[in-house]
Protein backbone atom coordinates (compact mmCIF):
# COMPACT_ATOMS: atom_id res chain seq x y z
CA UNK A 1 0.00 0.00 0.00
CA UNK A 2 2.00 3.39 -1.22
CA UNK A 3 1.96 6.48 0.89
CA UNK A 4 -0.37 9.60 -0.36
CA UNK A 5 2.36 12.62 -0.50
CA UNK A 6 0.71 16.38 -0.49
CA UNK A 7 2.84 19.30 -0.51
CA UNK A 8 0.58 22.50 -0.05
CA UNK A 9 1.68 25.89 0.08
CA UNK A 10 -0.86 28.82 0.24
CA UNK A 11 -0.62 29.20 -3.47
CA UNK A 12 -1.12 26.03 -4.84
CA UNK A 13 -0.84 21.94 -4.58
CA UNK A 14 2.40 21.56 -5.27
CA UNK A 15 2.09 18.06 -5.69
CA UNK A 16 -0.41 14.99 -4.79
CA UNK A 17 0.90 11.64 -5.49
CA UNK A 18 0.92 8.26 -4.88
CA UNK A 19 4.46 7.32 -3.57
CA UNK A 20 6.69 4.51 -2.01
CA UNK A 21 9.28 6.54 0.11
CA UNK A 22 9.39 9.92 1.35
CA UNK A 23 13.02 11.08 2.89
CA UNK A 24 13.05 14.24 4.48
CA UNK A 25 14.96 17.28 6.68
CA UNK A 26 13.54 17.47 10.03
CA UNK A 27 14.82 20.30 12.41
CA UNK A 28 16.03 17.31 14.37
CA UNK A 29 17.35 15.04 11.67
CA UNK A 30 16.94 13.10 8.52
CA UNK A 31 13.28 11.55 8.49
CA UNK A 32 12.40 8.90 6.28
CA UNK A 33 8.86 7.69 5.95
CA UNK A 34 7.67 4.12 4.26
CA UNK A 35 3.88 2.92 4.51
CA UNK A 36 3.00 1.78 7.41
CA UNK A 37 4.53 4.53 9.39
CA UNK A 38 3.63 5.41 12.60
CA UNK A 39 1.70 8.93 12.54
CA UNK A 40 3.72 12.07 13.77
CA UNK A 41 3.92 15.81 13.20
CA UNK A 42 7.58 17.35 12.96
CA UNK A 43 8.93 20.90 11.81
CA UNK A 44 11.26 20.84 8.13
CA UNK A 45 14.48 22.58 7.60
CA UNK A 46 14.58 24.54 4.09
CA UNK A 47 15.45 21.35 2.06
CA UNK A 48 15.09 18.98 -0.65
CA UNK A 49 12.48 16.52 0.25
CA UNK A 50 12.83 13.32 -1.66
CA UNK A 51 10.90 10.59 -2.82
CA UNK A 52 10.60 7.77 -4.46
CA UNK A 53 7.68 6.63 -6.80
CA UNK A 54 7.72 3.38 -9.17
CA UNK A 55 12.27 3.54 -9.88
CA UNK A 56 12.66 6.92 -9.57
CA UNK A 57 13.46 9.74 -7.08
CA UNK A 58 12.09 12.64 -7.05
CA UNK A 59 13.28 16.16 -5.46
CA UNK A 60 10.95 19.04 -4.12
CA UNK A 61 12.65 22.12 -2.69
CA UNK A 62 10.93 22.61 0.51
CA UNK A 63 10.97 26.04 2.30
CA UNK A 64 10.63 24.61 5.76
CA UNK A 65 7.16 23.79 7.30
CA UNK A 66 4.90 21.25 9.10
CA UNK A 67 5.27 17.64 7.80
CA UNK A 68 2.30 15.34 8.82
CA UNK A 69 1.82 11.67 9.08
CA UNK A 70 -1.15 9.83 9.47
CA UNK A 71 -3.24 7.28 8.36
CA UNK A 72 -1.01 6.43 5.12
CA UNK A 73 -0.96 10.24 4.27
CA UNK A 74 1.99 12.64 4.47
CA UNK A 75 1.21 16.21 4.16
CA UNK A 76 3.55 18.85 4.04
CA UNK A 77 2.50 22.59 4.79
CA UNK A 78 5.13 24.76 3.93
CA UNK A 79 4.85 28.92 2.32
CA UNK A 80 6.88 27.82 -0.55
CA UNK A 81 7.68 24.52 -2.07
CA UNK A 82 9.11 23.76 -5.99
CA UNK A 83 9.39 20.23 -7.86
CA UNK A 84 12.80 20.07 -9.17
CA UNK A 85 11.56 20.49 -13.14
CA UNK A 86 9.46 23.82 -12.04
CA UNK A 87 12.91 25.64 -10.22
CA UNK A 88 14.37 28.38 -12.74
CA UNK A 89 18.02 27.67 -12.03
CA UNK A 90 19.38 30.70 -13.17
CA UNK A 91 16.85 32.57 -10.65
CA UNK A 92 17.87 30.88 -7.78
CA UNK A 93 21.36 31.96 -8.68
CA UNK A 94 20.87 35.40 -8.74
CA UNK A 95 18.43 34.91 -5.37
CA UNK A 96 21.47 33.65 -3.87
CA UNK A 97 24.31 36.29 -5.07
CA UNK A 98 21.53 39.13 -4.25
CA UNK A 99 21.37 37.81 -0.94
CA UNK A 100 24.82 37.07 -0.35
CA UNK A 101 25.93 40.53 -1.00
CA UNK A 102 22.81 42.07 0.42
CA UNK A 103 23.80 40.30 3.79
CA UNK A 104 27.48 41.88 3.51
CA UNK A 105 25.52 45.48 3.86
CA UNK A 106 23.72 44.42 6.43
CA UNK A 107 24.72 44.88 10.26
CA UNK A 108 20.88 44.71 12.30
CA UNK A 109 20.10 41.36 13.49
CA UNK A 110 16.37 40.40 11.82
CA UNK A 111 18.51 41.92 8.71
CA UNK A 112 21.13 39.29 8.21
CA UNK A 113 18.55 37.30 9.12
CA UNK A 114 16.28 37.68 6.81
CA UNK A 115 19.28 37.55 4.07
CA UNK A 116 20.31 34.31 5.93
CA UNK A 117 16.16 33.21 4.72
CA UNK A 118 16.78 33.97 1.59
CA UNK A 119 20.09 32.75 0.70
CA UNK A 120 18.95 29.63 2.48
CA UNK A 121 15.80 28.93 -0.24
CA UNK A 122 18.10 29.66 -2.83
CA UNK A 123 20.46 26.88 -1.55
CA UNK A 124 17.81 24.47 -1.25
CA UNK A 125 16.26 25.30 -4.93
CA UNK A 126 20.08 24.94 -6.29
CA UNK A 127 20.31 21.58 -4.46
CA UNK A 128 17.13 20.47 -6.18
CA UNK A 129 18.35 21.24 -9.64
CA UNK A 130 21.42 19.30 -8.88
CA UNK A 131 20.39 16.70 -7.66
CA UNK A 132 18.32 15.88 -10.88
CA UNK A 133 20.97 16.67 -12.36
CA UNK A 134 22.98 13.87 -11.12
CA UNK A 135 19.95 11.51 -11.73
CA UNK A 136 20.24 12.59 -15.39
CA UNK A 137 23.75 11.77 -15.63
CA UNK A 138 22.62 8.24 -13.61
CA UNK A 139 20.51 7.40 -16.60
P1 LIG B 1 13.31 35.42 -5.54
O1 LIG B 1 14.18 36.46 -4.89
O2 LIG B 1 13.92 34.85 -6.78
O3 LIG B 1 11.88 35.83 -5.71
P2 LIG B 1 12.59 34.09 -3.10
O4 LIG B 1 13.33 33.08 -2.30
O5 LIG B 1 12.45 35.43 -2.46
O6 LIG B 1 13.28 34.17 -4.53
P3 LIG B 1 10.03 33.04 -2.44
O7 LIG B 1 9.50 34.22 -1.70
O8 LIG B 1 10.51 31.88 -1.65
O9 LIG B 1 11.16 33.53 -3.47
O10 LIG B 1 8.95 32.52 -3.46
C1 LIG B 1 8.04 33.35 -4.17
C2 LIG B 1 7.38 32.52 -5.25
O11 LIG B 1 8.29 32.28 -6.31
C3 LIG B 1 6.92 31.15 -4.77
O12 LIG B 1 5.78 30.79 -5.50
C4 LIG B 1 8.07 30.23 -5.16
O13 LIG B 1 7.62 28.90 -5.36
C5 LIG B 1 8.54 30.88 -6.45
N1 LIG B 1 9.99 30.76 -6.70
C6 LIG B 1 10.99 31.40 -6.05
N2 LIG B 1 12.18 31.13 -6.58
C7 LIG B 1 11.95 30.27 -7.61
C8 LIG B 1 12.79 29.61 -8.56
N3 LIG B 1 14.13 29.77 -8.58
N4 LIG B 1 12.22 28.81 -9.48
C9 LIG B 1 10.88 28.64 -9.50
N5 LIG B 1 10.02 29.22 -8.62
C10 LIG B 1 10.55 30.04 -7.68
Amino acid sequence: MPLTLRIITPERIVLEEQVDQVTATAIDGELSILPGHEPLVTALTMDVLRYVAGKEDEFVAVMGGILEVKNGEVTVLSDAAEIDREIDHLRANEAKERALAEKTQKTDKLDVYVTEMAIGRAMARLKAVEFREQRKRRR
